[in-house]
C-alpha cells in the first residue's frame, strides 16, 4: 500500500498524523507522507485517516 497527500488540497488540519502517525507528519502546516511503503500493521490506520481527511487530500494505493 502506499499513501499520497495532494499538497494542493491539505489543509493542515493534523487529523492524518492523529489517525496514523506512522504515515503522517504534519509540518508547516502541510501533511507529507514519511514511508515509501504502508506497512502491513498500519494499513487500517492509514484508510482510516482517508477516509476523515477533511478536504479529501489523501489518496491511496492499494
Ligand atoms: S487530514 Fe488532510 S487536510 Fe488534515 S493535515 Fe492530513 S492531509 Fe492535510
Amino acid at each position: 500500500m502506499k499513501a499520497r497527500v495532494d499538497e494542493n488540497l491539505c489543509a493542515g488540519t493534523r487529523a492524518c498524523e492523529q489517525a496514523c502517525p506512522a504515515v503522517f507528519e504534519v509540518e508547516d502546516g502541510l501533511a507529507r507522507v514519511k514511508v515509501d511503503t504502508v506497512p502491513e500493521d498500519s494499513h487500517e490506520a492509514c484508510r482510516e485517516a482517508m477516509e476523515n481527511c477533511p478536504t479529501g487530500a489523501i489518496s491511496i494505493d492499494e
